[in-house]
């Protein structure tokens, strides 16, 4: 078995972390490195390490994960104006490979470079 991922240490609250939101199937929580005002990374609960590795047996899941995302963006005030990020594989910048979507906002599209 491949030790846990960093994201599942912190669904079981083996390691810290700020949490926001919490269902049966993704948690969100706020990104220690923030890279805007309002720097939330929501995560599924179970390991698909990229999103190229997801399967039709995850499509619920996914559209939870969207729909999810809006909502934990209305609740910090940024429902009007947010970026989702979801960075796949190493030459994508993804550092942890856990699946995770990144939520941006609190700063105008134009001031925020692509790459965060
Ligand atoms: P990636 O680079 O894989 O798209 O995103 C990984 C994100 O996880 C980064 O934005 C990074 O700041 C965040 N991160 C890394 N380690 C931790 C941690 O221990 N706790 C929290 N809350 N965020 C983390």
């Amino acid at each position: 078995m491949p030790p846990p991922s960093l994201f599942t240490r912190i669904i079981r609250r083996e390691l810290p972390a700020d949490i926001l939101h919490e269902d049966d199937h993704c948690i969100a929580i706020r990104d220690i490195n923030p890279r805007a005002p309002v720097h939330i990374l929501l995560i599924p609960k179970p390991e698909i390490p990229r999103l190229a590795d997801a399967t039709p047996d995850h499509q619920k899941l996914l559209g939870h994960l969207l729909l999810t995302a809006s909502q934990i963006a209305q609740q910090h005030g940024i429902g009007d104006a947010f970026r989702l990020i979801i960075n796949n594989g190493e030459g994508a910048g993804q550092t942890v490979f856990h699946l995770h979507l990144h939520i941006l906002g609190g700063q105008k599209t134009s001031e925020a470079s692509l790459g965060f």
